[in-house]
């Protein structure tokens, strides 16, 4: 039998869901949520209803973006959109973008090649890529894939797709402990893996 009303049941349960919340932590919470003054609570509401209209993907290149809109690296004159950065998921160009070394644009491919988990290329945006490289006379595409087994095959993949295409191929240096995920990496760390990155 559960302690609290359905609804904050319900509210915990969702609460759970996020990584590192336990069942202790949702209740607590829920309980905090519970002392809010109504306004605050009625601010969330909006805020959480706006979310999947308003928070959408750039059509460009897969980055988080506002209202359908192209996001803001590619929105910018100052960009030079013949150096495409690609990345795994949205949340490494905001670890790159804070690094603030990096002048062209990124391509989110949507994950990586990873077989053991029925997961193949054809479900990522690879034909985008290429389709971006031809549009934009591409000079250099930068490969800022995780360093473990799955980030390398897909880099080696992506190589291959590329070849014809007449591009300089680089990834970043290696300085990012293995497997690790750029989105938690330091900027210091990120600027070594830009300026020291090696042509494939
Ligand atoms: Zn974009």
């Amino acid at each position: 039998m559960s302690k609290y009303p359905e609804t904050l049941e319900n509210i915990m349960e969702v609460l759970k869901s996020f990584s590192g919340v336990g069942s202790r932590g949702a209740e607590r919470m829920m309980l905090a949520m519970l002392k809010w003054p109504e306004g605050k609570l009625q601010r969330l509401t909006e805020l959480l209803q706006e979310l999947p209209e308003r928070v959408t993907f750039c059509p460009e290149c897969g980055n988080i973006a506002s209202d359908g809109e192209k996001c803001n690296v590619c929105r910018s004159l100052l960009r030079n959109s013949e150096v495409i950065c690609v990345v795994e998921n949205f949340p490494q160009i905001i670890s790159l973008e804070k690094s603030a070394l990096f002048k062209g644009v990124y391509h989110v491919l949507g994950g990586k090649i990873a077989p053991l988990d029925g997961h193949g290329a054809d479900r990522l945006k690879i034909a985008e890529l290429v389709e971006r490289v031809q549009r934009h006379n591409v000079t250099e595409v930068i490969l800022a894939l995780s360093s473990d087994i799955e980030g390398q095959a897909t880099a080696v993949y992506l190589a291959q797709v590329l070849q014809p295409y007449k591009v300089k191929i680089s990834r970043l240096a290696q300085g990012l402990p293995a497997g690790s995920d750029l989105s938690y990496a330091d900027s210091a760390t990120i600027a070594v893996a830009i300026s020291n990155r090696t042509a494939m």
